[in-house]
């Protein structure tokens, strides 16, 4: 859950099964599944299940460890679905953008364009 009396994120009601998504993995404080709108042949949203963190920045301040996680289960999702080779994408603020402000990591996959960032 959010700060108390926050409403919850739009992740943590798909954390919640609130919101259906295609969840791939999850574990006991990460979740993972497929991006509604896919922007490579293998793209999969990993975030934690409690929205704590606004962005990247603030986890790794806040809570190294958890970040350390994300990046294991990005590890996990791309071993499954991509050959165990992937981009990992933290958009960081609006004009970057995110648009989601609970952590997350974009883990594509499956065959990007070589000099594509994005
Ligand atoms: O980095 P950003 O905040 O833009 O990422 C949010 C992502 O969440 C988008 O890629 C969007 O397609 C995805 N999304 C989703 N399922 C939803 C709503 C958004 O996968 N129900």
């Amino acid at each position: 859950m959010s700060d108390s009396g926050a409403r919850p994120s739009l992740f943590e009601r798909i954390a919640t099964r609130e919101i259906p998504a295609r969840i791939v993995l999850e574990t006991e404080r990460v979740i993972a599944f497929h991006d509604i709108a896919p922007k490579a042949p293998v793209h999969v949203v990993v975030t934690p299940k409690a929205g704590d963190y606004r962005d990247v920045v603030e986890l790794a301040a806040g809570d190294p460890g958890l970040l350390a996680e994300l990046v294991a289960a990005a590890h996990e999702v791309a071993d499954s679905l991509a050959d165990g080779q992937f981009r990992l994408v933290f958009n960081t603020g609006p004009d970057a953008g995110q648009t989601v402000f609970h952590v997350h990591a974009h883990v594509l996959g499956g065959g990007l364009e070589e000099t594509s960032l994005g």
